[in-house]
């Protein structure tokens, strides 16, 4: 299929592409990675008459550890998050899941802040971000403000964000050195999106819990942090009674779609069992 007819618009700077996003309202959508936004357009799905590319937009690239907080700019590549440094030493859990990301040839073009924003519940960094407790910068006509990624997703592919914002940012809390980690995402094959997945920070003091998130991908409408599962979890030794209780926790809120990935109760299980899984490995790999 071929998109419809639209007027292309490179701006350099946040206050342009702002501002072409106030003129042109409704009919104009920001353009990313393009490789949610252009398959939708081909689709039918999506039709802006304009299209505001934010690659040329400098001040949306690269990341860096700001006090005890890393921020990465909305253009970075899915391909620049699996391979920082940074994000090795400090948030591995970012690598981990970036890998599960579609296939190399998307990873290039994807960005974070276009996998954030576009409010599809199969990406999977949003429900990442829920775990990690991130924050997103959003830029507009009246300036920025921060949304919460567990406050940010409405419905699918309706978020907080304005038609004429843009992501600018998101800012994640240095989690300790010695956390652990694990995004657990079951798939019929590689490049697809998840059945289910799971995203688990865990730190432990000897071997109790001393700080726990979960947040489930692709089981609902939007990504699920589950408050009452980490709740669970949290100040426990992760014994099998406190695992079970916090996995029927997490599961209960769930709510899939039956599709081509299976019907709804198998999704609902298939979280719970990533989340398992998830929080077996994460345990590991704390260093109490
Ligand atoms: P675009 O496609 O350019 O934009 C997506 C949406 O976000 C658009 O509505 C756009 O207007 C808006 N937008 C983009 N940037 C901003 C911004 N800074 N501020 C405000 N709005 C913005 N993703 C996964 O997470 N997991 C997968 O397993 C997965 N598999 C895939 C398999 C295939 C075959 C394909 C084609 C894609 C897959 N994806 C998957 C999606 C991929 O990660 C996309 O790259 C991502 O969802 C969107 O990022 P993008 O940079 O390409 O954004």
């Amino acid at each position: 299929m071929i998109p419809g007819e639209f007027i292309y618009h490179r701006p350099s700077s946040v206050a342009e592409a702002v501002s072409l996003l106030v003129s042109h309202g409704d009919e104009a959508r920001p353009l990313a990675g393009g490789h949610s936004l252009i398959p939708m357009m081909k689709l039918r799905m999506a039709a802006p008459e304009h299209l505001i590319d934010l690659s040329g937009v400098a001040d949306l690239k690269g990341m860096q550890e700001v006090g005890d907080t890393i921020v990465i700019g909305a253009m970075t590549t899915q391909h620049e998050l699996v391979n920082s440094d940074l994000l090795i030493a400090k948030l591995p859990i970012i690598r981990e899941t970036s890998l599960m990301i579609a296939d190399p040839q998307i990873r290039y073009m994807g960005t974070i802040g276009g996998n954030v924003a576009n409010g599809d519940p199969g990406n999977d960094l949003p429900g990442l971000m829920q775990c990690l407790n991130a924050v997103y910068v959003l830029a507009g006509p009246d300036g920025e403000r921060e949304v919460a990624a567990r406050d940010f997703y409405e419905a699918a592919y309706f978020t907080a964000l304005a038609p004429e914002e843009l992501v600018t940012a998101v800012k994640i809390p240095t989690p300790p050195a010695g956390h652990g980690f694990a995004y657990e995402k079951l798939k019929r094959k590689v490049g697809d999106y998840a059945t289910a997945a799971a995203a688990v920070l865990v730190t432990m003091s000897g071997d109790t819990v001393s700080s726990c998130s979960v947040a489930l991908t692709n089981v609902a409408d939007t990504p699920l942090y589950a408050a009452q599962a980490s709740e669970i979890l949290n100040g426990s030794t992760l014994d099998a009674d406190t695992v079970t209780r916090a996995v029927a926790a997490a599961e209960a809120i769930t709510m899939p779609a039956a599709d081509g990935r299976g019907p709804a109760e198998y999704r609902t299980k298939m979280a719970g069992v990533m989340l398992e899984r998830a929080l077996a490995r994460a345990a590991e790999r704390a260093k109490g």
